[in-house]
């Protein structure tokens, strides 16, 4: 039997009103309908068939279809428990495997060791934006031990968390995915790609996770301590926002600055990761 393509509008209305579905904006519930942009997020992951995926929010099933027929094997997180019915029917795929649970309560590592003995493991997702950040944030600092993270995120996510030196977007999350990767934005996707349609533009950012941080230091939660520091009142000088943030003398932070060459009179948006390891280092040696 030829295979149901599920992002065709038509198909996806009839089933999920025949299963009494109703979208949750609470949940961020926008489903993709067009296989063509299916088909880029998948490419851009690097799926191949040694491949395991974490996938999360499956929603109506249309991007876990096209990640079951590349994958070697998708663990699917759905929270929304009244989509069981319809994945019954919409997702019938031998190496795909549904978790009905919150994302954030998973303990992904032990996940991983359970499910893909052997495999590379990427995670792949259209994700609900009311909790991209603290998704992206999660995968990053519990250290999951996957190669890669390609997701659907607000456009204006994907812009702060590729950020370079120098953008105006350019923040702590940027720094935050530096630290542990390489991250560039594979595509921007219109809004009429969804059902129902979000207000704003999307686009795909892939994630490669660096097999070690970018930069050695000592204390990691004395660093991102110093990004936030630098970065809580980002108009003012990092001497002036890291003194007032970090409640350290300012001619103690003026010091540590000349100390490692940076000049005090800079703002954050200035500073590299490399600075902020360096200044790390040199405030709390
Ligand atoms: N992947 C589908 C697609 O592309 O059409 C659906 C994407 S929709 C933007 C987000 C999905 O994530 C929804 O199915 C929603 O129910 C689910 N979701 C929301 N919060 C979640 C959480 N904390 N854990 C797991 N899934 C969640």
């Amino acid at each position: 039997m030829d295979e149901k393509k599920l992002y065709s509008p038509r198909i996806m209305k009839e089933i999920l009103n025949r299963h009494g579905f109703e979208f949750s904006k609470s949940l961020g519930q926008n489903f993709l309908i067009d296989g063509n942009i299916i088909n880029k997020i998948v490419d851009a992951a690097g799926i191949d068939d040694n491949t395991g995926v974490i996938e999360i929010g499956p929603g109506f099933g249309t991007l876990t279809q096209g990640l079951c027929n590349k994958a070697k094997k998708v663990i699917a997180i759905e929270i929304d428990k009244s989509l069981k019915d319809v994945h019954f029917e919409t997702l019938c795929y031998d190496n795909l495997k549904i978790i009905y649970d919150d994302f954030m309560k998973v303990d992904v590592n032990r996940l991983i060791e359970e499910e893909f003995k052997g495999m590379k493991v990427k995670l792949v997702a259209n994700l609900p934006y009311y909790i991209t950040t603290p998704i992206i944030m999660k995968v990053l600092e519990d250290k999951i031990n996957i190669s890669g993270i390609t997701v659907m995120v607000q456009k204006e996510v994907a812009q702060r968390l590729s950020a370079k030196p120098g953008n105006k977007d350019y923040g702590a999350i940027s720094l935050a995915v530096q630290y542990r990767a390489d991250a560039h934005i594979s595509l921007i996707v219109p809004n009429t790609v969804f059902m129902p349609r979000p207000k704003v533009d999307s686009a795909v950012i892939t994630i490669d996770i660096l097999e070690k941080p970018r930069v050695e230091v000592k204390d990691e939660i004395a660093l991102f301590a110093v990004i936030k520091a630098a970065f809580g009142q980002r108009r003012k000088t990092i001497h002036n926002s890291m003194s007032s943030n970090l409640k350290i003398e300012k001619e103690k932070v003026k010091n540590a600055l000349e100390n490692v060459n940076i000049d005090p009179g800079i703002r954050a948006e200035q500073l590299t990761i490399y600075d902020f390891a360096k200044i790390a280092e040199e405030l709390y040696k």
